[in-house]
């Protein structure tokens, strides 16, 4: 079996100039997290507020800190302080607590936007039809910084039936850009897990979030 730091120097030498890795750290430990941040991968992705806030207690500021599970709105006050990008915003509820407690630690929190391209209704994110008048909402709150688009698709076990999902984001985030919405910057699209990410780099994400291929398999399922 590979080593993490032979998976990440890997990774690193098959992704493009241009597109960042997050590594989906959920289940972790701290030491196989900073073998991953030794071997040259610095944004960790994190699902779960609780593991977060103790991995972030003993590996902070050596690493810039992704949220990318689904964030409860009695959560943020936990959330807004150690995190440098929340991936996961589908409400304007949320968003504006995150604004208000941004405010509170005075930064302006980065964020995407999850779109459920795949229309799933057991599913996170906001509907494609809805993601233009969640982000007019979004936009005008002064300590969100909105830089892009999150999706992760349906999930099937077959890569290629991802493809058509990440299609559909990367147009919605062209057009998004295309409106040029003050205060909204269209910069980050976030597509593609391990056994994706090639498909979704071909079809415009420039942060891809990979886990497994980084640490191998867990030893619990999460979606
Ligand atoms: C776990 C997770 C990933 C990475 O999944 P792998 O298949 O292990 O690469 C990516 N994105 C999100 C939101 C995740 O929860």
């Amino acid at each position: 079996m590979e080593t993490i730091t032979e998976n990440v120097k890997l990774l690193l030498s098959e992704v493009p100039e241009g597109v960042e890795i997050v590594a989906a750290a959920k289940t972790r430990k701290v030491e196989e997290i900073l073998e991953v941040i030794d071997a040259g991968i610095s944004k960790i992705g994190e699902n779960y507020v609780q593991e977060a806030v103790a991995v972030h207690e003993l590996v902070g500021e050596k690493a810039q800190w992704h949220f990318i599970g689904h964030l409860q709105s009695n959560k943020v006050v936990h959330v807004v302080p150690i995190f440098d990008m929340i991936e996961t915003v589908d409400s304007a509820k949320l968003a504006r607590k995150i604004d208000k407690y941004a405010k509170l630690n005075n930064k302006i929190m980065s964020i995407l936007i999850e779109v459920n391209s795949g229309r799933e209704p057991q599913k996170n994110g906001v509907m494609p039809e809805d993601v233009e008048q969640l982000i007019r909402e979004i936009a005008p709150l002064s300590h969100i910084k909105l830089l892009g688009l999150m999706t992760m698709g349906p999930f099937t076990g077959d890569p290629e039936d991802a493809r058509p999902y990440f299609v559909e984001t990367r147009k919605i985030f062209s057009h998004i850009r295309d409106m040029n919405i003050p205060n909204v910057e269209m910069k980050f699209l976030s597509m593609g897990m391990s056994n994706s990410y090639k498909i979704a780099i071909e079809e415009g994400a420039n942060i891809i979030r990979v886990g497994t291929k980084i640490f191998g398999e867990r030893m619990c399922k999460f979606e």
